[in-house]
């Protein structure tokens, strides 16, 4: 498939998930980046209620040894630059959830190293409420008009700040939407 926007985005595959849940709050886990390094990224899952988990992509094949060590738990992942062969997994996912549409992507097809103009302009495209993006390793939440953009950072090695981060997504029943970032504090 390709995506016109200005200029040419190669994307491979899209894939799109739907999900209704009857519950005051369902609650998404955003990760990027880990690289093999998952151990940050189990713990964060264990200590948290998660109905289900987004991998943001590099390396996009750790939901693999997610998916074995939580099998009960739903967990999906886009391809990153870094995933070129590994064609199990979607290069652009579309989750909604009662309602709500999530654009989630690894951000390389959209250059987001140089600015979220054109994910920006994706989302928009696909009435996204939120768009979440990778790749830089630098979490960020921002807001450009009705659309909440967010990158988990790294859960493995990040750069824009000491700690590895990650991002929650709390959708209401009625399809509130609340996004946020957080850190996992290193020992000393
Ligand atoms: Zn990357």
């Amino acid at each position: 498939m390709v995506l016109t926007m200005g200029m040419r985005i190669m994307s491979k595959s899209i894939k799109e998930l739907h999900y209704t849940y009857d519950q005051k709050f369902t609650r998404v886990l955003v990760i990027s980046d880990s690289h093999n390094h998952i151990t940050h990224a189990i713990k964060v899952i264990q200590s948290g209620r998660y109905d289900l988990v987004l991998h943001l992509g590099d390396i996009v094949s750790d939901v693999d040894d997610l998916r074995c060590i939580f099998p009960e738990l739903n967990i999906e992942g886009v391809r990153g630059n870094c995933d070129f062969y590994d064609t199990n997994y979607p290069d652009i996912l579309i989750v909604t959830i009662n309602g709500v549409k999530i654009l989630a992507c690894h951000g390389h097809q959209f250059r987001v190293k140089s600015g979220t103009m054109l994910l920006d302009e994706y989302a928009k495209k696909i009435t996204a409420k939120i768009a979440l993006y990778g790749h830089s390793h630098q979490h960020k939440l921002s807001y450009e008009e009705d659309i909440t953009l967010l990158n988990p950072g790294s859960i493995a090695l990040p750069r824009g700040g000491p700690n590895p981060t990650y991002g929650v997504i709390e959708i209401e029943k009625n399809g509130v939407l609340h996004s946020s970032l957080q850190e996992i504090k290193k020992k000393k």
